[in-house]
């Protein structure tokens, strides 16, 4: 339905004054709004949540210390299934080696994602928690289908398992495996990682231990776009209960990325949205997520130009720059910049660049006149340097079928 050009105006003024936009009017801009006017709403809100001209951005390395998963998700290249040969677990010497160049290129975060593991319990993450943080480094770690994974394996409840391994080191929790978070969406595409409850309730009981999280989505796949806007919403709802838990203080949810799904395996025919749509609906994302202060741009997944454009569509931070990349990287999609690179591509946008930590707090950028420090050190695929350790062939578990081919479904 193509609504009157005075309705979608209307729509566009309640979200600049700060008004909360209601799921239809969410659909009504991804349907109906011009492109350049939803770009100038969202580039209004993020100026009044973050009035200074500047484009943060962290150096962090993505670790991806083990590809072991059972979820078996329709659109992931980069899991192999329990007892296949080309699973692997990052060796401890490995991820100490990681970590320590990542802090040398004037990193100050590791972004640590695996898979679902059928067998691994929250004493061997914790185990693993404690070895990355004693490297005095900020652990933004497991997604919430891991964590759902590990209080299943050690029948404890996510609380518990979040707060035993905040303990061991955890700093804060990555916003993966949310793709789009309606029922009917991921059932699509990934019938046996965790629902849309289980997504929400390890970012709620984080919020609610004190954690902070960050917020993403992928579309572009199986959804509707009433999808995407309940997508929104849900996140809307969760920060609004997180902010009031804690009084009026800074809470919950640090950022939302969203970023558009990269057709491979068994979804290899579907088109890939492009960057209009990318802009798009990030945009319509910044007017009705008003109480998320931070949006990040998907320059890895979009490409830097696309990235650039990202800052006046809504985008007050460049994200990461991705020191190494593997998960998207294994779909064929991964764009590189060193930090000097981001720096400039954030100026010649307009903007003032400053290098950050987790907390949006700057920090004091190292080596930005030294390009060649910033290169990055090693390829995007881990598994020619892995090096599986004693732990690795005691815990590999026996090779099972795609359980999805015989019709299961999630536990
Ligand atoms: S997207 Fe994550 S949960 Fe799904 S198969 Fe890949 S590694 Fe496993």
């Amino acid at each position: 339905m193509s609504r009157t050009p005075s309705r979608i105006d209307d729509i566009l003024k309640t979200a600049v004054r700060g008004g909360p936009l209601t799921p239809a009017d969410g659909v009504a801009l991804l349907e109906d709004a011009d492109l350049a006017d939803l770009g100038a709403a969202a580039h209004a809100v993020r100026m009044r949540l973050n009035p200074e001209p500047v484009v943060s951005y962290i150096i962090d390395r993505n670790v991806n210390y083990s590809n072991i998963c059972d979820s078996y998700c329709a659109f992931c290249s980069f899991f192999a299934a329990p007892g296949a040969a080309d699973g692997y677990l990052l060796s401890k010497p490995t991820l100490a080696r990681k970590i320590e160049e990542t802090k040398a290129l004037g990193g100050n975060q590791v972004l640590m994602q695996g898979g679902t593991h059928p067998e691994w319990d929250v004493a061997w993450y914790a185990d693993l928690m404690r070895f990355v943080k004693s490297h005095g480094i900020h652990v933004h770690a497991l997604s919430s289908p891991e964590i759902q994974a590990i209080a299943r394996n050690s029948k404890m409840s996510v609380r518990d398992v979040i707060a035993r391994l905040r303990e061991a080191g955890l700093d804060s929790i990555p916003g993966g495996g949310a793709e789009i978070l309606t029922d009917s969406a991921r059932n699509a595409i990934s019938p046996l990682k965790c629902t849309t409850e289980q997504w929400l309730e390890v970012h709620r009981e984080a919020h609610a231990l004190g954690m902070r999280t960050t917020a993403t989505m992928m579309f572009g796949h199986k959804e509707t776009l009433a999808d995407r806007v309940e997508h929104f919403d849900r996140i809307r709802s969760l920060q609004a209960e997180s902010l009031e838990r804690a009084g009026g203080c800074d809470a919950g949810f640090t950022a939302f990325i969203c970023w558009t799904f990269q057709p491979t395996h068994a979804l290899k025919r579907m088109e890939s949205a492009g960057g209009a749509e990318y802009l798009r609906t990030l945009a319509v994302a910044r007017l009705y997520i008003q109480n998320v202060r931070h949006f990040q741009s998907s320059w890895v997944t979009m490409g830097p130009k696309v990235g650039q454009t990202a800052l006046w569509f809504g985008c007050d931070d460049m994200g990461s720059t991705m020191i190494e990349e593997n998960v998207v990287s294994s779909a064929g999609v991964a764009f590189k910049m060193t930090s000097p690179e981001l720096c400039a591509v954030i100026r010649a946008a307009g903007f003032r660049p400053q290098q950050r930590n987790f907390y949006y707090e700057p920090v004091e950028a190292l080596y930005l006149d030294a390009p060649e420090r910033t290169r990055d050190v090693v390829g995007a695929n881990p598994r020619n340097e892995a090096l599986p350790d004693e732990a690795f062939a005691q815990v590999r578990p026996a090779p099972v079928s795609n359980p999805i081919s015989k019709g299961a479904r999630r536990r």
